[in-house]
């Protein structure tokens, strides 16, 4: 199968390991880019038949149409979401492949990571106590167990976070567009309608994936209805809370804390060092100045497990459109969906 040739796009020395340990028999030909796949660097496609692709990499219609012009059959993503995708565009003419679970503990645990750092203030004495500052003012957080968090998006990570915080002792109560009853029985948790999970939770974690109905579900309206000193976490896609209302809502207090691993704008600076530039998004910047926000850079499926479950699938993905027309973790634009019947009877492309 090395006559396959892969254009890797975005690598980082963590990913050029975990893929040629995976691809340790030379199986296929990988060619690593350290640059992002855009509109500019869409050329390099020339003579490879798969492009590898990351969250933030551009895949829209013109670079769509030049990896067609280029000769790419394949789109195999090392990632989970696919927002970064126009489905509709690659539907018949270029397949797209996902790593649709990895690691969900990745993703759950840093979500609880954000959350405990968040209320212990743990980002906050770390620097304290190694400036020898051992004062505990303004450190004072809040007994997770007996309060409520409300989980948009009960999949696999929803699912995995929720029996953790179970474990805490929380009430959980969950709003999602296609409840699973029978785990909410198994897990202990109830699901009930988003404005209810709005005004009851003292910490919301959203698990949902961003799409047209879940753009900015966390906006000015909704953050209204939130209890006041309400914790927010985001380990899901940026694009789910408009930024500019967590903001104000930070700004007024109506909001206690926010804790993200993702951000609206995030593929500008997301995964790079700009630790001797300017930030020249302000609200990046904003955000950057809250005592009460902790902002990772789209860290959450970072774990060794999860780097060996994108390597290992990512690679099968690929052999398995070599072998198949209709490859298992094929994602497009008619069914939007891993688990489609469509597909299932082999119409989805
Ligand atoms: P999943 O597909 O297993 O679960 C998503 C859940 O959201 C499903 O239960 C689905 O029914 C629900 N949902 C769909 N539309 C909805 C809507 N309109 N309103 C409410 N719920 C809705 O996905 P997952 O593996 O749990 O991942 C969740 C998200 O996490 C992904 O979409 C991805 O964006 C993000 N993610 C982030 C990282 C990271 O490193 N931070 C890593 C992996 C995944």
């Amino acid at each position: 199968m090395n006559d396959i040739k892969i254009a890797f796009f975005d690598a980082k020395p963590y990913d050029k390991e975990s893929f040629d340990s995976e691809n340790w028999d030379s199986r296929y030909s990988i060619t690593y880019f350290d640059s992002r796949l855009t509109e500019q660097t869409v050329s390099l496609t020339k003579g490879f038949d798969v492009v590898c692709a990351f969250v933030n990499d551009t895949i829209n219609a013109p670079v769509i149409a030049a990896l067609k012009n280029n000769g790419i059959r394949l789109i195999a993503l090392r990632c989970a979401g696919y927002n970064n995708v126009d489905l509709k565009q690659a539907y018949k003419n270029i397949h797209v492949v996902r790593v649709p679970a990895y690691s969900p503990y990745a993703v759950a645990e840093h979500a609880v990571a954000l959350m405990l750092s968040l209320n212990r203030k743990i980002h906050k004495a770390y620097s304290r106590t190694r400036d020898s500052n051992f004062s505990i003012n303004g450190f004072l957080g809040f007994d997770m167990h007996g309060k409520t968090a409300g989980v948009i998006g009960t999949g696999h990570i929803g699912q995995i976070l929720i029996s953790i915080l179970k474990g805490f002792g929380m009430n959980v109560v969950a709003y999602d567009k296609f409840p699973d009853h029978e785990r909410a029985e198994e897990l202990q948790f109830s699901y009930t309608d988003l404005d209810t999970l709005l005004g009851t939770s003292d910490i919301i974690s959203i698990h949902c994936p961003l799409n047209k109905e879940t753009h900015h579900v966390i906006n000015e309206v909704s953050i209204s209805k939130m209890k006041d000193d309400v914790m927010i976490i985001n380990t899901s896609r940026g694009g789910l809370i408009d930024t500019k209302a967590l903001v104000e809502g930070l700004k007024s207090g109506k909001i206690g804390s926010a804790g993200l691993d993702v951000y609206e704008e995030e593929s500008d600076y997301f995964f790079e060092d700009f630790s001797s530039h300017i930030i020249s998004d302000d609200i990046l910047a904003r955000l950057l100045t809250f005592p009460n926000v902790l902002i990772t850079s789209h860290q959450g499926f970072f774990t060794k497990e999860a780097l060996s479950t994108i390597a290992k699938t990512t690679l099968n993905n690929i052999a398995d459109f070599i072998k198949n027309d209709s490859p298992e973790n094929e994602i497009c634009y008619r069914c939007d969906s891993v688990s489609c019947r469509r597909k299932k009877e082999g119409k989805c492309f």
